[in-house]
């Protein structure tokens, strides 16, 4: 089964919108949006949930008021300040070491999985959709990536589907590492500017570490010609395909606007064209 990871070493390249208009074109595959940390593909594909999971990550001590004898031993020692005058636990200041349970003369502390956040198996058009929400404050984002795309594999076993179309994080930290393993393509979403052109390299380079085929897509390539061919300069100089350049669209803003992709939004040949090419480059392709 092929997995194609969608990532673009920054936010606001169009890599979402782009993993949502590649939806139109297959109806057996699996989407898994991997940026848990600020998950939006489900606004242009409108998931039905039909089945939540809760995401546990590190331990925190709760306390038992009932069984407290509000002796302060805990709060004396917690190195981190996270227990309250009133005997409660701040679970966004508990480090979970486990002190306060292991010195509580009144049994009254124990350490509790904190619940960071939940993810989802949902119906779209084109198959099924794993997604995931980190709460706010919550850690572990890596982690979270790695249970997506772990169930985005089970489900399309399950469901025998032919791909699993992945959205990724943006950036090169935990979240994008861990969504890079074990795909078969990561394809690279860029744009003409200075800084699409170094986001570019340091991604290149961290797929190059992991020994996972690329390709890339200039998005917006019409902005900045001479920046596109940079970019087309260096991906010949590393033996990268260019699988597209896609101009600038005012519809893709329209499209946004009313929560559709580009390839649902319009009625231009051109553009439908464009992304069931690039679709036809991503599956079928070496
Ligand atoms: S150490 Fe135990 S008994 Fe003492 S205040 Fe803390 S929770 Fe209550
Ligand atoms: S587990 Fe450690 S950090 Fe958390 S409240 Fe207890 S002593 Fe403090």
């Amino acid at each position: 089964m092929r997995e194609v990871l969608v990532i673009s070493g920054k936010g606001g390249t169009g890599k979402t919108t782009l993993v949502a208009a590649l939806t139109c074109f297959k109806n057996d595959i699996v989407v898994a949006d991997c940026d848990v940390d600020a998950p939006d593909l489900h606004l242009l594909l409108k998931p039905e949930v039909e089945r939540e999971f809760e995401f546990k990550g590190e331990e925190i001590a709760y306390i038992d008021k009932k069984l407290c004898k509000q002796c302060g031993v805990c709060i004396s020692v917690c190195q981190f300040d996270a227990i309250s005058d009133d005997y409660v636990v701040d679970e966004f200041s508990c480090e979970g070491c486990g002190v306060c349970e292991w010195m509580c003369p009144a049994k009254s502390i124990v350490m509790k999985e904190r619940i960071q956040g939940k993810y989802f198996i949902s119906s779209i058009k084109a198959g099924k959709m794993v997604h995931a929400q980190l709460f706010p404050g919550a850690e572990n984002s890596g982690k979270l990536v790695t249970k997506v795309k772990n169930l985005a594999r089970e489900v399309a076993t399950e469901e025998k589907a032919e791909g699993i179309l992945i959205d990724g994080a943006p950036g090169i930290g935990c979240p994008v590492i861990a969504s890079l393993s074990r795909v078969n393509l990561a394809l690279i979403v860029t744009e003409p500017t200075v800084s699409g052109v170094h986001d570019l390299k340091r991604i290149v380079e961290l797929a190059e570490f992991f020994k996972i085929k690329v390709k890339v897509i200039i998005n917006k390539f019409d902005l900045n010609i001479l920046k596109t061919e940079e970019i087309e300069d260096y991906c010949r100089s590393k033996r990268i395909s260019v699988v597209s350049k896609i101009p600038f669209y005012y519809e893709m803003i329209e499209a946004l606007n009313r929560g559709l992709s580009i390839v649902e939004y319009s009625n231009n040949p051109e553009i439908l064209n464009l992304y069931k090419d690039i679709s036809r480059g991503i599956w079928e392709g070496e």
